[in-house]
């Protein structure tokens, strides 16, 4: 290819390495991957992100009332590098200095985090990037103001001229503000500038939950300083009243994206009521495979040819992994799990919609499977610090654990290495969220990638790659319905029949034909979900100015 264009790449959070605490979760993983694999093949693309003092809790389960809590740790990166460089954002009517320092370590050297922990800085200033998603008000104006107006003139001091920017997610939409405030302060009208920088801007959004796309009063944005100079009228024909983030990052952008093909199709529907927004398409997400992948499986499985000699490889190569995850599980929990009972892996933020509990509906139904151990369950997951309903969920599945010790175990602290451990070295990925509220979803992938095979709802990335009974199962046959509880009900006895008629006979009665699905599984999803694909398409599609 000729020359690329430039790409300033914006999101609130990274996941790079486990013990590197920028990121809280699925969008990190995302942003982290995409680094490294942008990285990887020296395209001209750099992040802006944010030094988070303390990151995102760590959240440990409390042994009296078997409620997660939340503990926050001041942390020290010492291979960040000081660019030297400081910038200037204006917030609260007063000015914040904003430390650049450069990310040159575990695979990136593109990526800038911004800081404002910094001498000269007031205690409240300095709290600004304390914690990721810490609050929901104004601090998270203030954090968006660093990260969109301090991204966009970091971008400045540190010469870097980009031909897009992009919104991983509305956080970022300040710095379409930013370019606009340039345009106007060299004489262009509002319209004009708002045009022009539409031109620069493309825009992707993740969640299908509506609370999940933040809004703000007006008012808010304008004491906060971030409207830079903007009227209540100019605000509201960008971003609404309350102003959302997502609409005026959608009509802020020459183009947008949702994460997968059938989220692209919720997306359009969610948000088809708002004028003069950019067009969505789909651009399914994927994984940076040397993160998450475990090379020799992928090996086994390119030469693989159904004969015994290379069966019997995959299975031992897939033992070794299933084995390194009972010992990390003991060593966490105490609990020994064992090697020949099948293994089922589930670890998601607990959000209602991913109901995690859903396997337990019916006591009936799991308990011949648990207690005799023919099926043993790891779980691991996240409640947001600020959310009961989730941390409810939480204790409900310790719950689970003490009704079946041996078989139900919960490893608290959900991270990078958690991830990393399960999606390698289970037998299962279970996911089972409400169709159509998961986006994308790409523990599936690294699970599938690893030869964990999927037993999945058809949600997100999962109707594009699933191949029923070849490379994992599906259940549910991708129906949705408006009233929950049918919801829940039809899934349940959707996941009950596939699990007792297909899963659990084809692992303990035709283990040729499981050992040939997870060549499968690898094999169908290597290109299309790994990183390279989706890095590619976005360069054709959305950055390049087609
Ligand atoms: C992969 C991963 C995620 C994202 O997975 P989902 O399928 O979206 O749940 C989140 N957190 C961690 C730690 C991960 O490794």
């Amino acid at each position: 290819m000729g020359s690329l264009p430039k790409v300033a790449y914006f999101c609130m959070e990274y996941a790079i390495e486990s013990s590197v605490k920028l990121y809280a979760g699925g969008l990190g993983i995302l942003a982290g991957d995409y680094m490294k694999e942008a990285c990887d093949n020296n395209y001209p693309l750099i992040g802006i992100g944010i030094k988070w003092k303390q990151g995102y809790g760590e959240q440990l389960i409390d042994k009296g009332s078997d409620m997660p809590f939340d503990a926050y740790i001041n942390r020290h990166y010492d291979f960040l590098k000081d660019t030297g460089i400081t910038v200037t954002v204006k917030i609260r009517q007063r000015d914040v200095r904003v430390k650049v320092w450069k990310y040159e370590a575990h695979g990136v050297n593109n990526l800038y985090l911004l800081d404002t922990d910094i001498d000269g800085n007031d205690g409240e200033a300095r709290w600004i990037t304390g914690q990721l998603y810490g609050w929901f008000g104004e601090e998270r104006v203030a954090q968006e103001m660093v990260l969109g107006i301090g991204g966009v003139r970091a971008l400045r001091a540190l010469g870097f001229e980009p031909d897009v920017y992009h919104f991983n997610e509305g956080h970022a939409l300040f710095a379409g503000f930013e370019l606009m405030r340039e345009k106007m302060e060299k004489g262009q009208s509002f319209k004009e500038a708002w045009e022009n920088t539409r031109k620069e801007v493309v825009f992707t959004t993740h969640t299908p939950v509506i609370q999940g796309n933040e809004s703000h009063p007006i008012e808010r944005l304008i004491y906060m300083g971030a409207n830079l100079g903007m009227n209540k009228g100019q605000l509201k024909a960008l971003g609404g009243s309350p102003f959302n983030m997502t609409v005026g990052a959608l009509r802020l952008s020459r183009k947008s994206n949702a994460v997968s093909d059938l989220h692209k199709d919720t997306a359009n529907r969610m948000w088809r009521k708002v004028k003069g927004r950019s067009e969505i398409i789909g651009i399914t997400n994927a994984i940076h495979i040397p993160t998450w992948v475990d090379s020799r499986m992928l090996e086994l499985a390119k030469n693989y040819d159904d004969s015994a000699a290379a069966r019997e490889k995959l299975w031992n190569r897939h033992l070794e992994n299933k084995n390194e995850l009972i010992d990390f599980v003991e060593k966490r929990t105490g609990v020994r799990l064992k090697p020949d009972v099948l293994l089922i892996g589930f670890s998601r933020r607990a959000a209602p919609y991913k109901r995690s509990n859903l396997i337990f509906t019916d006591r009936d139904f799991i308990e011949p499977l648990l207690k005799p151990g023919k099926l043993q369950i790891v779980f691991s997951g996240k409640a947001h610090p600020l959310d009961d309903t989730g941390k409810k969920i939480i204790s409900d599945i310790i719950e689970m654990t003490r009704l079946y010790p041996g078989s139900v175990v919960f490893l608290e602290n959900y991270d990078m290495e958690i991830g990393r451990m399960l999606t390698r070295g289970s037998d299962i990925w279970l996911n089972n969220p409400r169709r159509p509220m998961e986006a994308s979803g790409t523990s599936g992938m690294k699970a599938a990638m690893n030869g964990v095979l999927n037993v999945s709802i058809l949600d997100g990335w999962w109707p594009e790659a699933c191949r029923h009974g070849v490379n994992g199962w599906q259940f549910g046959n991708g129906k949705q319905f408006r009233d929950e509880n049918k919801c829940d009900a039809h899934d349940f006895r959707a996941l009950k029949k596939c699990l007792t008629n297909e899963v659990i006979p084809t692992y303990y009665r035709n283990r040729d034909k499981w050992i040939d699905m997870m060549a499968a599984s690898i094999n169908t999803t290597r290109v299309p979900f790994g990183m390279k694909r989706m890095l590619d398409e976005y360069y054709t599609r959305m950055y390049i100015d087609n």
